[in-house]
């Protein structure tokens, strides 16, 4: 699951080559989309919502008949393994062609999305129905964490670490900062949402670790940029706490509302259970 940073980076990179471009050929690896053409959409902007990425087309003018398309919105969610690259003409791609899903080709560059589990295509007035449900967006424009608190009170009875990745709550954390952010807090990971006092804090730690996170090539928690630990917990198993010292321990918490069994990395010192 890729963090709400990344997509955040992954977005600008493809809105700044793509932006205002032609499309020469599109060529969509999935069922749905097999007979799909989008020659001579131009697109109009690439924006990040949560983890999904949009990227907004404009149809060609009308053509004799008369009949104005739409204009469509791609719809990616890079989940796992997910991602999209840009090449230029004749340079070799780096993962295999079999796992392309998308190829948009345009004068400048053509962009290629690799293993992309979701690929949609959708009018852009009703984009809404595919990213209505997320929470408010943590490196969203209308950020609103208000909303978010109040969302992670509805259920009190939520454990935090399983809270923080329901993207319906707020939208934009991952596994890497559902760890980190717990043990900042000192937050066990089954505490019940109802039992945390400031869950505004909570909330906040999480825009601020996105925010200071989205333009940089590494992400850190731990400080400085240049640091040998840029992470607190997260992948640190059986190491010791750079707070304490004590071992970095692991437990499974399954993801709502996917049901998939996500690794916490957790201090059990520092975020003792209440
Ligand atoms: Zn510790």
């Amino acid at each position: 699951m890729p963090e709400g940073d990344s997509v955040y980076r992954a977005t600008a990179r493809l809105h700044q080559a793509l932006a205002g471009q032609t499309l020469l050929s599109s060529n969509f690896r999935v069922p749905a989309l097999a007979t799909t053409d989008l020659t001579d959409y131009s697109v109009h902007e690439v924006v990040p919502a949560g983890k999904h990425l949009l990227m907004r087309l404009r149809p060609p003018a009308a053509g004799s008949s008369g009949f104005a398309a739409k204009p469509l919105t791609l719809h990616s969610h890079l989940l796992m393994e997910g991602r999209w690259d840009l090449y230029a003409d004749n340079e070799r791609w780096k993962k295999p062609a079999h796992t392309a899903r998308v190829v948009l080709k345009t004068p400048a560059v053509t962009a290629v999305g690799f293993d992309i589990a979701q690929v949609r295509l959708v009018p852009t007035e009703q984009e809404n129905d595919l990213i209505g449900h997320l929470g408010p967006d943590l490196l969203g424009a209308d950020w609103d964490p208000e909303l978010a608190a109040d969302n992670l009170r509805r259920n009190p009875r939520q454990g935090i670490g399983q809270a923080l990745l329901d993207q319906r709550i707020m939208a934009g954390v991952g596994n890497v900062y559902r760890c980190e952010i717990l043990f900042l807090r000192r937050l066990h990971p089954l505490v019940e949402v109802g039992q945390i006092a400031d869950l505004p804090a909570v909330v906040n730690l999480a825009h601020r670790l996105l925010t200071i996170n989205k333009d940089r090539p590494r992400r850190v928690t731990t400080g400085q940029e240049r640091t040998r630990e840029p992470l607190w917990v997260y992948g640190r198993a059986g190491k010791p706490c750079l707070r304490c010292g004590s071992p970095i321990a692991m437990l499974k918490i399954p993801s709502t509302p996917e049901g998939a069994e996500r690794d916490c990395y957790w201090c059990p010192h520092c975020q003792p259970a209440v």
